[in-house]
């Protein structure tokens, strides 16, 4: 039967989204796969359609818990029973539950500290795991923006399960990240294919505009906010930024604006993310927990006000802008000394040396004289004013099968260590999203640069402030004509880049 035919079966699509038939033909042919397919290509398809073609279960693990709900709750929605998450949601008696039971299910999530369970790993042992799925892959190299150190473990849970056919997905992963992704899952190089499609996405202008001082920042953003077609996404780097954005738009009368960010109850984000989607809402003032797993189509602005942490992250959030294919814009906004704020959110994001001491005293003390074994618990992090992401890198080194327990000296140098070198990476990825600032060249040559892709030198229509953008082409009222005016050059353009699959056998 046509893949075609098995798609509209199944998921009642008449077609293929970009990249998803080449990916889904490899798994079928037996070959592990990486592929870089841009957010909202419908990367979850490509493994959901070949699991119901294959005989076994398929294991999909992937990094945050509440992607991971998203994906399963939608399954659901759709009919699908077989579908279990394995996570910290579940209570131990649940857990159980559901290992007793895990020949029911086709499709099995599980969040990576899982995977650390002696337990879990023989149960999976058992089964025939016919797909393998690590989802936003980049997370498993130290060089990828978002690394996980318990990603870093996958090549090795991946043997022990008899290296199983292994499909890896992420939307942005410089070459060396990729290159990193299939070694540290234990592939040959020559043993995976990779279907990489281009990261570049047309019909997003790229602007950047420099400005002398903060209250300039500001006062330009609501002049384009009020100009500019909406709806639009403004990003900030501080949740109070957000927030006095939100409230001058309001006050001003310019649109309906809120601020989103990890400080409000679940319950208002998602009461806010559902107001955008349904155009109740015009703009959004948003830090980078905005964004992920929403699909709005027709987004037409993105305006970063402070300097993003790195150009992948960066791609991502401009990535947000017309998926409806419709001509979008993203504005950058710098000022001097801009660099400051990405450089100490770094830092902060790691324990800090004096947080490092304090711990390892309170450890020492606290260790059984017998057998040297400490606990973590979560009054230590509270105590010590560790951030969740700090508290994770923590339990990432103490929990750490290869590092004896009570060897609390070496577990210290192992997190210092890491702390140094990740801070290196982190301050190398601002200094890129600098270079950006200050480059002189065409910003989408930059783009397709950094991740090495070759650019193709076809005239885009609006390119770049450098290329030339005429920014009022953008503005609500004569956004139609632009529309108008440049769609067939669109087209052409769009059937010169389309995917570059490539087999490296
Ligand atoms: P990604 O992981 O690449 O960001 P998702 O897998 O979350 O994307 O899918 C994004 C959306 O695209 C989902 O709503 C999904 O149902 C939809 N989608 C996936 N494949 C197709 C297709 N072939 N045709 C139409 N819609 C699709
Ligand atoms: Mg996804």
């Amino acid at each position: 039967m046509e893949l075609e035919t098995h798609l509209k079966k199944y998921f009642g699509f008449p077609s293929f989204k970009t990249g998803q038939k080449e990916v889904i033909t490899s798994i079928l042919a037996g070959q592990h796969t990486l592929a870089m397919l841009p957010t909202g290509t419908g990367k979850s398809l490509c493994y959901q359609l070949p699991t119901y073609l294959l005989q076994g279960q398929t294991l999909i693990i992937s990094p945050l818990l509440s992607l991971m709900q998203d994906q399963v709750e939608q399954m659901k929605r759709l009919g699908e029973k077989r579908v279990i998450a394995l996570n910290s949601f579940l209570s131990v008696s649940e857990r159980n539950d559901v290992l007793r039971h895990i020949n029911d299910y086709k499709f099995i999530f599980i969040s990576p500290e899982m995977l650390w369970v002696p337990f879990i790993i023989k149960v999976l042992q058992q089964l025939t795991i016919s797909l393998f799925v690590v989802d936003e892959a980049h997370c498993i190299s130290q060089w990828g923006y978002d690394f996980r150190p318990d990603y870093s473990k996958l090549g090795e849970i991946r043997k022990k399960l008899n290296s199983p056919l292994t499909l890896a997905l992420t939307a942005t992963a410089t070459k060396k990240v990729r290159e990193d992704i299939v070694h540290s899952l234990g592939i040959d190089a020559n043993e995976i294919t990779k279907i990489e499609s281009t990261i570049d996405r047309p019909n997003i202008a790229f602007h950047l505009e420099r400005l002398n001082a903060y209250h300039e920042k500001q006062h330009r953003t609501i002049e384009l906010v009020s100009a500019l077609q909406k709806p639009g996404i403004i990003y900030f780097s501080s949740k109070k930024a957000a927030d006095q954005m939100a409230a001058l738009l309001m006050e001003k009368g310019i649109c309906k604006a809120m601020a989103y960010h990890g400080s409000l109850e679940p319950t208002t984000r998602v009461l806010i993310q559902q107001q955008f989607i349904h155009n109740q809402l015009d703009v959004v003032c948003a830090t980078s927990a905005f964004g992920m797993g929403i699909n709005k189509e027709n987004i037409r602005f993105i305006i970063h006000f402070h300097l993003p942490m790195q150009v992948e992250s960066y791609l991502q959030e401009i990535g947000r802008a017309g998926r409806d294919g419709l001509p979008s814009v993203a504005i950058l906004l710098y000022a001097p000394g801009d660099e400051q704020l990405p450089l100490q959110l770094a830092e902060a994001e790691l324990p800090s040396q004096q947080q490092i001491d304090w711990l390892f005293n309170k450890l020492t003390e606290q260790s059984n004289p017998g057998d040297g074994r400490v606990e973590l618990n979560q009054e230590l992090s509270k105590q010590g004013g560790f951030s969740e992401i700090q508290w994770r890198i923590i339990k990432e080194f103490i929990n750490n099968p290869d590092i004896e327990m009570s060897n609390l000296e070496l577990i210290k140098s192992s997190i210092q260590e890491f702390v140094r070198e990740r801070l290196q990476v982190k301050i190398g990825n601002i200094f890129h999203m600098r270079r950006f600032v200050h480059a002189d060249t065409c910003r989408r040559e930059f783009i397709f640069d950094y991740f090495e892709e070759e650019f193709v030198h076809n005239k885009i229509p609006s390119c770049c402030d450098i290329c030339g953008v005429n920014l009022s082409a953008y503005q609500a009222t004569s956004h139609t004509l632009l529309r108008e005016t440049t769609e067939e050059n669109w087209k052409d353009y769009l059937a010169k880049i389309l995917i570059n699959s490539e087999l490296s056998k």
